[in-house]
């Protein structure tokens, strides 16, 4: 854990401040609920908090309080570059490194005069002034609500506040059951509760809210799926044509990697989902046990994230990707056949 400036920071934040508070790009749950909690927490210490994210977020977080007041750097940029300019310290959250909001926004960030305070819980995290670190942590909600706990303001958690956290807190989880979901997580979505995060509701706007053609998409990925028993790892692949066939919308691939690793004995599942827009193949990592995909991802795909968990990119076909893929798994062998020991 690193705790880096955290007097300095209070002291900074005694007078009301503008401030503006930035997820990375993709936001997920996660990013999504950290921001939006930080901000609501922000305003009501007397500061005035702007969220501006890089880029679109999926339809299934938009019910989220306060999600109508941010900005996208992409497609509302005036007015994320006013609230910038005007900020006198930006929050980074769910994000390690300056590069993961994406290159226009980088630049701008690149070029910030004032300085920055990160929340996160990736692991390798970029020096900033003001630095809370955890990579133990199942989540940047959890990290916001222990922030909040640090400065001795609970009692400011209101149900919109307890919402967004506990809408990142179940999200980074997969529902509460990976490894990093501690009982202290499990103390903290108590409390979540008790302060007004309605639990049903909250599972039911991001996992109920499917359209007919996300379902057809998930077929169709699941018919793609390759399993390949010597190296307990399976694969998902998605064209564009794919996508385009099924209207996909942003999110509508969120969680299908864990159908691979859902099979009995997978230690390694990958999804390789073709971008023609960025002309890139996106790719998702999850992993049981040993074996980190941030070490592979990292080292392969020009990613990272957690041990468990991580996400890369490459430039070239999805089907020299997948071939490459491959190609990497012999080296790799002995780990993935002990990664996980029930
Ligand atoms: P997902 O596969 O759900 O997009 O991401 C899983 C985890 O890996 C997240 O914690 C995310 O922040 C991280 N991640 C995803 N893509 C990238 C990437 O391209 N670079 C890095 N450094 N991390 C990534
Ligand atoms: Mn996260």
């Amino acid at each position: 854990m690193i705790l880096k400036g955290f007097t300095a920071l209070n002291n900074f934040l005694e007078k009301p401040r503008n401030i503006v508070v930035v997820g990375h790009r993709n936001p997920d749950g996660d990013a999504m609920g950290a921001t939006l909690a930080l901000k609501h927490y922000l305003d009501k210490k007397g500061h005035s908090a702007t969220v501006v994210v890089p880029n679109e977020y999926p339809a299934f977080l938009h019910w989220l309080p306060g999600s109508e007041t941010t900005y996208r750097f992409d497609w509302q940029n005036t007015q994320s570059q006013k609230a910038i300019n005007a900020s006198e310290i930006i929050f980074l959250l769910d994000f390690n490194a300056l590069h993961r909001v994406g290159d226009d926004m980088q630049n701008t960030l690149e070029k910030y005069p004032n300085d920055f305070a990160m929340i996160d819980h990736h692991q390798q995290p970029d020096d900033v002034k003001y630095m809370y670190s955890d990579v133990t942590i199942c989540s940047t909600c959890q990290m916001v609500y222990q922030f909040i706990e640090m400065n001795n303001d609970l009692d400011l958690i209101d149900a919109a506040i307890a919402t967004c956290l506990y809408t990142g807190i179940m999200t980074d989880t997969g529902s509460f059951r990976f490894r990093a979901t501690t009982s202290t997580t499990h103390r903290i979505i108590a409390n979540l509760i008790d302060k007004g995060a309605q639990n049903d509701k909250i599972h039911n706007n991001v996992y109920d809210a499917n359209s007919y053609n996300r379902l057809l998409l998930l077929g169709q990925a699941l018919s793609n799926l390759q399993i390949l028993p010597s190296y307990n790892t399976a694969y998902i692949t998605l064209t564009s044509e794919e996508k385009k066939r099924f209207d996909f919308q942003k999110g509508d691939t969120e969680g299908i990697v864990n159908y691979a690793l859902s099979l009995k004995g997978i230690i390694l599942a990958a999804i390789f989902i073709e971008d023609s827009e960025q002309g890139i193949i996106k790719i998702s990592f999850r992993s049981k046990g040993t074996f980190s995909v941030n070490k592979f991802a990292r080292n392969h795909f020009n990613g990272g994230g957690h041990d468990n968990a991580a996400g890369g990119k490459s430039n070239i076909s999805l089907a020299k990707t997948v071939t490459n893929f491959v190609s990497l798994l012999p080296q790799y062998q002995t780990v993935l056949e002990t990664s996980y020991e029930n």
